[in-house]
């Protein structure tokens, strides 16, 4: 989950990362108090879940609390990239001398932690390592061994920051650790990190992104999520413990186990060009042991979806067997029909692997009026596409 500036800052102040006074609001005219407080003069920053605010004008200094008003009623509602921006954050000004990067990150190709440091921040770090790649330096933290002092030490120097900042800095380091660690962070990005006038080292802009694989130990995790934003049939799926991604599709999809249901996307998809280019409208990988309830539950997201116009049930019967899961579908259309939800899109099924011939005909003794079956998974995506496109 990528948190917003704001809360990547909360999450600094709580570890003693040094922040600016900051404060966050969502109508224009809340600004005045805000930057009276701060001495009249105040930085509206846009809170949108994306990069280069500042380049898309979502980063303005205002002059005084009238100004802090107009820029903030300019910069809310704006859009960013694809984010409209329903909230800004009021900071203090920083007197900028200069702007370096630091990073913790999870090194996934490498099996480590990662951290990168540079001279040249403030400006798109990307394109920092694209045109200058020595500028950016990049050294391995252990994950047993952390953060320590002296491998703070070694950041500094690979970075080539400047000695009269040095300590800061390495200070500074191990707090970004210790909110990586605590906090179960995949990345803590601080750009810019600043040195202001009077040679104090600052966070001044911060990114955080936390393992949501940690949330069972990070109960105060729940309130960084941003319910507004979030796909409500995901959040729906979510609730109910099922692993459900929305596409922007016409072919629901459900199978089980992820591999099966990713090749079942890549197939819909293939099927798709010959009708109409219609694409499969979701990931809902329903587990090994897909129960009737379980496969009721999938079944309710999909067909609650307004997109989706045909659904293809993909399974390849092992530990649990296609009879159970014929029967599961079986129930589930019954569970769904009792709750005033009956299905009215067309179900194409193929149920293959152990126990697929009984599975088959427990679907066809049923004999539902929307349900078809169909042997082979090329077939069925072809018949799913050909459904979703009429
Ligand atoms: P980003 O563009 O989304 O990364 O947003 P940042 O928070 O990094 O802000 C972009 C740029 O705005 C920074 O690199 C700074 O140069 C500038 N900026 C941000 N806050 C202040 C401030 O308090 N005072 C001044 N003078 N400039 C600021
Ligand atoms: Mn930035």
């Amino acid at each position: 989950m990528d948190l917003f500036e704001y809360q990547a800052r909360d999450l600094f102040a709580k570890h003693g990362v040094p922040v600016l006074d900051g404060e966050v609001i969502e109508k224009a005219e809340d600004a005045a108090a805000i930057a009276e407080r701060f001495g009249g003069r105040a930085v509206v920053k846009a809170q949108v879940k994306v990069g280069g605010r500042g380049k898309a004008g979502g980063v303005k200094l205002a002059a005084d609390p009238a100004d802090a008003v107009a820029k903030a009623g300019a910069i809310l509602g704006m859009d960013i990239k694809g984010h409209t921006v329903h909230k800004v954050m009021l900071a203090q000004t920083a007197d900028i001398k200069e702007e370096y990067y630091v990073s913790f990150l999870l090194d996934r190709a490498n099996r480590t932690f990662l951290a990168m440091a540079s001279k040249e921040g403030g400006v798109e770090i990307e394109v920092v390592a694209e045109e200058n790649p020595e500028a950016l330096a990049k050294i391995a933290v252990d994950a047993n061994e952390g953060c320590t002092e002296a491998k703070a030490r070694e950041i500094v120097a690979a970075a080539k920051f400047p000695a009269e900042i040095a300590d800061q800095v390495v200070e500074v380091l191990q707090k970004l650790w210790t909110v990586f660690i605590k906090e179960d962070a995949t990345l803590v990005e601080v750009n810019p990190l600043v040195k202001t006038g009077d040679g104090t080292i600052i966070a001044l802009d911060g990114k955080v992104s936390l393992d949501e694989n940690a949330d069972f130990r990070q109960p105060e995790h729940e309130a960084l999520v941003d319910h507004a934003a979030a796909n409500p049939l995901e959040a729906k799926a979510k609730a109910k413990g099922l692993n459900y991604v929305k596409l922007d599709g016409e072919v629901g999809i459900i199978g089980n186990g992820a591999g099966l249901v990713m090749s079942t996307l890549d197939v819909v998809a293939y099927a798709g060009e010959n009708h109409g280019g219609v694409k499969p409208a979701n990931f809902l990988d329903i587990g090994g042991g897909a129960s009737a309830e379980v496969m009721a539950n999938g079944l309710e997201i999909i067909l609650g979806d307004a997109d989706v116009k045909s659904v293809f049930v993909n399974v390849f019967g092992g530990i649990t067997a296609c009879d159970a899961v014929a029967n599961g579908i079986v129930q589930a259309l019954e569970l769904l029909e009792a709750k005033g939800e009956a299905v009215t899109k067309p179900l194409v099924v193929r149920l293959d692997g152990n126990n697929a011939e009984l599975g088959r005909k427990i679907l066809t003794d049923r004999n539902h009026p929307l349900v078809q079956q169909v042997d082979t998974m090329d077939g069925a995506a072809e018949r799913a596409a050909e459904l979703a496109n009429k």
